[in-house]
């Protein structure tokens, strides 16, 4: 069973998200749909009756303090009573754009845990790192600063790789590079946590992913689910891609 998850960025307010669920139906297939609104489309999402139960929804981002005098930002408590399960933690826009640092992704995946949501945790090296030939330096320093707050705690967590070169350009690794950088990931997550441990763990890959392309990204070896952006905001090319994992 694959995961697919769809992160919809800063697109989808509250009417288009309602839309959105009246028009996605979700594959016969038993793979796990996953999708991230913007956090003020979150009520939309859990109240639209079109909504299939099969399709779970997390927000994009929390901050790691309870609460205070933290203007735009949401609480992990917030999130998870406004009806999300999951949450992406250290997504590539979050750490480039907006300077978030491998401590802050720690203190977000503790706050995620203390209230039971589950961290989606994103790692992913830029085009110069990945030229500069730090792919396996980069990814697994990501994981290990992760992990040490995944391991603290109990619960369900998700990689995923996502090299930051091809969100939201159209450039798509290849299988063989999505195969080689999870393979760095899988066998760093069996020295920590066993292999048995770590066989639980499903890695996505992420980065332009299409209907076109989902199909053999998803048969490539060690690729467990994609996290799929800009094409996960239709509902027939979400719902392709989903498909495409059968
Ligand atoms: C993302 O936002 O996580 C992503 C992978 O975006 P895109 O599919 O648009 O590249």
């Amino acid at each position: 069973m694959a995961v697919i998850a769809g992160n919809w960025k800063m697109h989808m307010g509250p009417k288009e998200t309602a839309a959105f669920f009246a028009g996605f139906t979700p594959p016969a297939s038993s793979h796990e749909l996953i999708l991230f609104p913007p956090t003020l489309s979150l009520a939309a999402a859990v109240g639209s009756p079109e909504r299939s139960a099969r399709v779970q929804l997390g927000v994009q981002n929390i901050h790691w303090e309870e609460k205070g005098a933290f203007t735009g930002e949401v609480s992990a408590s917030m999130a998870a009573e406004a009806g999300a399960d999951f949450v992406l933690i250290g997504h590539s826009e979050r750490r480039h754009v907006f300077g978030e640092t491998d401590e802050q992704v720690a203190w977000k995946i503790t706050a995620a845990r203390r209230h039971g949501l589950v961290p989606v945790v994103c790692v992913g090296e830029t085009l110069d790192e990945r030229r500069d030939d730090r792919v396996a330096e980069v990814i697994l320093g990501q994981l290990d600063a992760a992990l040490d707050a995944l391991t603290e705690g109990e619960g369900r967590f998700l990689i995923a790789y996502e090299p930051v070169w091809a969100i939201g350009t159209g450039e798509t690794a290849t299988p063989s590079d999505a195969s080689e950088a999870h393979a760095t990931l899988r066998s760093r997550l069996e020295e920590r946590l066993g292999v048995g441990g770590a066989a639980h763990i499903p890695i996505l890959y992420g980065g332009s992913v299409k209907p076109g392309n989902a199909a053999e990204l998803l048969a490539a070896a060690d690729v467990d689910g994609v996290l799929v952006g800009g094409a996960s905001l239709d509902p027939e090319s979400f719902s392709a891609i989903a498909s495409a994992a059968d």
